[in-house]
């Protein structure tokens, strides 16, 4: 039996649900070496909501602080490619100040490992990730444009540093191959520990939607599918319509049937939850959300020219340099798109949506 943990909670006694977590999932941390990894998707406000909150990771440090490991690193890799845009990330969600003096720049040192060849030969990921004896993943409660949620496994595409993200998107090419790479990613190094910033979660057209939702809640577990598919049902998704915890269930790393998961707590769907809008009703309907995963219905960036500001960063982000400036707006190439969603995440001012 799986086991997740559903605890209410607010920013102010959030330390509780991690006691709790820890409680529930003990880890052995004592004379190990640690590393606590944040969703820290790009610069942001907090208030914005885009980023695990800073009063979760401080109580997760603090946790094992008392745990005496050998070593803490705090970090992750945000989607920005660009000169010091890890340590910016950081600062400006207040994650900094959160991981005390343990916070270190994981993209500047990586390994190469062997990846799935359908994909790629070998990928980059971050030293810190594969000399860590315990990973401790802090997701946050968000809606996600390709994966429908972005939770615990998703969480796992940032050991990678942007660029190599960016290369893996190329190389899926489409979304629903997307689905597998994200499990492929997950599989280099599964966590050991998840737990999830519920308190304040995403709906619509997330990851970086502005549409921000109060559930008050902390998530946790030590196994990945049975969260995601917790996560999933708040949200209103039936989990087994997830390709991505399709793939997770073949790959032997948990199930995402709700009979074979233990919720401690209580597990009440959120109601009238907004999906994002490529899935909203078609969730439901597999064989229309087959069709968006392989591109017969097509997905395309539109940008909003009231709120572009014409700063360009999309253009710089895409992978496959499927956007240009033209009369200071983007414009996208649909021949080139991959419908990789990258611009919409890194778009500061929301003017990305997916059409
Ligand atoms: S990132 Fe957003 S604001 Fe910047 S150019 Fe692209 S659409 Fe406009
Ligand atoms: S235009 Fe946007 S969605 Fe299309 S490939 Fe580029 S970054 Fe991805």
């Amino acid at each position: 039996m799986y086991r997740v943990m559903i605890q209410p909670s607010d920013y102010a006694n959030i330390s509780k649900a991690v006691e709790r977590a820890f409680e529930l999932f003990p880890v052995q941390i004592k004379a190990r070496k640690v590393l606590i990894k944040p969703n820290v998707l790009r610069s942001s406000d907090v208030n914005e909501g885009i980023v695990t909150n800073p009063a979760l990771l401080r109580a997760v440090v603090e946790k094992v602080e008392t745990l005496k490991p050998a070593s803490l690193i705090v970090g992750d890799n945000p989607g920005l490619m660009s000169y010091g845009a890890n340590e910016q990330s950081f600062e400006k969600t207040g994650l900094m100040d959160a991981a005390k003096d343990y916070y270190r720049n994981i993209g500047n040192e990586s390994a190469e490992i062997k990846f799935n060849p359908e994909f790629m030969p070998s990928v980059s990921v971050s030293r810190a990730v594969m000399d860590a004896d315990v990973i401790i993943s802090l997701p946050k409660f968000k809606t996600h444009g390709l994966t429908v949620i972005t939770g615990a496994i998703k969480n796992s595409y940032g050991i990678m540093p942007g660029a190599q993200k960016a290369a893996l998107h190329k190389a899926a090419g489409n979304p629903a191959r997307f689905h597998d790479v994200i499990v492929d990613v997950f599989m280099i190094r599964p966590p050991d520990l998840f737990i999830v910033d519920a308190v304040v979660g995403m709906e619509g057209n997330g990851p970086a939607s502005p549409d921000l939702r109060d559930i008050g809640l902390t998530l946790a577990s030590d196994n990945a599918v049975a969260l995601d598919s917790v996560i999933a049902t708040l949200m209103g998704c039936d989990p087994a319509q997830l390709l991505f915890l399709q793939k997770a269930k073949k790959s032997g790393l948990g199930d995402y049937d709700m009979n074979k998961i233990e919720i401690i707590g209580q597990l009440n769907p959120i109601p009238n939850f907004k999906l994002p809008p490529m899935s909203g009703d078609a969730i439901f309907s597999n064989l229309t959300i087959q069709e968006i995963m392989t591109q017969k219905i097509m997905l395309r960036p539109k940008v909003d020219g009231d709120l572009c500001s014409g700063c360009g960063t999309c253009v710089d982000q895409c992978p496959v340099s499927a956007l240009s400036m033209a009369d200071s707006l983007p414009q996208v190439d649909p021949e080139k798109c991959i419908t990789c969603f990258c611009c919409q995440e890194m778009c500061p001012e929301h003017a990305i949506t997916l059409r």
